[in-house]
């Protein structure tokens, strides 16, 4: 029985974040009122000029930069000639050859598995309008164009045929997004539109060297639509060359109703663009010294931080993952290190602090970590006292809730609520020696060599206390005084 494997290529549209749009000086704020956002430019009146924005020129550099890119210095926009209503002048401004970024390269882990993804080039583009064929879940028996995205920026991403399974591609796109966030070129949200992939199967037999006829899928709008769409995709592939039939080269649209892919166009053939130098834009020439400079403004990336933060911390892959997955967690957690003296010793526990009780009040706050009232300074010293054994986890929870409501340092909300630490000894003999009498048996466990068996006897304790008995006393006076029975 013969092999069938699957390959895989995308092509990636990514919004770029600059405030102007790429040929016009329209803002490109999201969910604006309909064509509110639009000129003579970006609405396509004849006659007039398009004017690049530099700082979209700088954004797709730097991705290309990290991305490993050849970037061109010498480059022209090119015109894409084709008729859609959402794009009245009837061609988008593009590139075709050479982009401003060729040949780049990123290495993913896929089932434990490092591979390297080749891609073929990113281009700058404009963006087109947004047709609307339904108003208020109401099917529209006419189309209502929005001009507001038209002439938003663009990069648009071609990788190479180098995958072979979903995991792989959401992988990749993970990878892209997080890269691109930390670049802050981009929102890069799927559900806002800001990144669009479309995605391209075959599927062929193993032993042949040339690959299968492509479909592609167009604008899939979630990681798991995207994951669903290539799965059911690449099995229909294989049910009809399994069964001697032929996949035709098509455009699909993915269903995310009834999971399937449905047939949209035949693929038309590049040739029927037309492409052409655009005359309104001279060619773009970037200096060295443009270059250099960029390279200075990228930030260390997500995988580095990652090992970094595992190597020096001694964190899990788990707990790195959750640091990094938003550069403003990741600063958070820095910051806050650099404030103590001897980041080691509570690089952990504040590492759990931060993705336990602090996310979950984010998240059910619907604040983001940069506009904590928690500072990164005020959960240091916090988590500094856990640490020290100074208060227990419980003391730190309540003392925790204050800090979130009041945005005040700990040592404040400690004086003010009289949280006093009962350190001393006197009174916590006296709750150790009714321990040592309530917990017969757990003292027999502990002498006759079960260690753990401790845990209930000073959890007796901090329960007496309220959780105020300073644990590190009572550990020590209970270790003392069990020893002498
Ligand atoms: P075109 O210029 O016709 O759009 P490209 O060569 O630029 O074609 O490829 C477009 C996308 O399709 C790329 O992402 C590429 O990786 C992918 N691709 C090309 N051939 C195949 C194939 N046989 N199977 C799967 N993906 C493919
Ligand atoms: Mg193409
Ligand atoms: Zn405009």
């Amino acid at each position: 029985m013969t092999i069938l494997e699957a390959t895989l290529g995308l092509e990636i549209h990514i919004q770029i974040n600059t405030k102007s749009k790429i040929f016009c000086k329209c803002s490109t704020k999201f969910g604006e009122k309909p064509n509110s956002n639009t000129c003579v430019i970006c609405t396509s009146q004849p006659g007039t000029i398009p004017l690049l924005n530099k700082k979209a020129v700088e954004a797709i550099v730097k991705t290309g930069l990290a991305l490993n890119f050849t970037i061109n210095k010498q480059c022209i926009f090119a015109r894409k000639q084709y008729f859609y209503p959402d794009i009245p002048k009837n061609y988008q401004i593009t590139q075709l050859d050479p982009p401003i970024c060729s040949n780049g390269k990123l290495i993913i882990i896929s089932n434990k598995q490092k591979k390297i993804i080749n891609m073929k080039r990113l281009h700058l583009e404009e963006d087109a309008g947004k047709l609307i064929h339904e108003v208020n879940n109401k099917k529209l028996n006419y189309s209502l164009l929005d001009l507001n995205r038209a002439s938003i920026g663009l990069m648009e991403l071609v990788t190479e045929p180098d995958f072979n399974s979903s995991e792989e591609v959401i992988e990749f796109l993970k990878e892209i997004k997080s890269i691109v966030e930390y670049l802050n070129v981009s929102e890069c949200s799927m559900e806002e539109g800001k990144m669009r992939c479309d995605i391209n199967v075959s599927v062929h037999p193993v032993e042949d060297k040339k690959l299968g006829t492509r479909v592609e899928i167009k604008n899939i709008n979630s990681l798991s639509n995207i994951k669903d769409a290539i799965e059911y995709e690449i099995k229909r592939q294989k049910t009809i060359i399994v069964s001697n039939g032929k996949v035709i080269q098509e455009t699909m649209l993915w269903d995310a109703k009834e999971c399937v892919t449905k047939s949209m166009r035949f693929k038309e053939d590049t040739l029927d663009y037309r492409y052409f130098p655009e005359p309104d834009l001279v060619p773009l020439n970037l200096s060295n010294s443009f270059i250099r400079n960029l390279v200075k403004e990228i930030p260390e990336l997500p995988k580095r931080i990652k090992l970094r933060f595992i190597k020096n911390y001694n964190l899990s892959e788990h707990l790195a993952t959750y640091l990094i997955s938003k550069k403003t967690i990741a600063d958070y957690y820095e910051k806050a290190l650099k404030t103590v003296k001897n980041p080691k010793i509570i690089a952990k526990t504040l590492a759990n602090w931060i993705s336990t009780e602090l996310s979950a009040k984010l998240n059910s706050f619907k604040i983001s970590i940069e506009d904590s009232p928690i500072t990164c300074k005020n959960l240091a010293k916090l988590v500094s006292l856990i640490v020290s054994g100074s208060i227990t986890r419980i003391i730190a929870k309540e003392i925790f809730e204050e800090m979130w409501k009041r945005s005040q340092p700990p040592e404040i909300i400690i004086k003010r609520k009289k949280i006093q630490q009962i350190s001393d000894e006197l009174t916590i003999i006296k709750m150790c020696e009714e321990a040592i009498i309530k917990n017969h048996n757990a003292v027999k466990e502990f002498i006759s060599g079960k260690n753990k068996a401790m845990d209930a006897i000073i959890g007796f304790v901090m329960k007496k206390s309220k959780g105020l008995a300073n644990p590190l006393v009572v550990n020590k006076i209970l270790l003392n005084r069990l020893k002498k029975l």
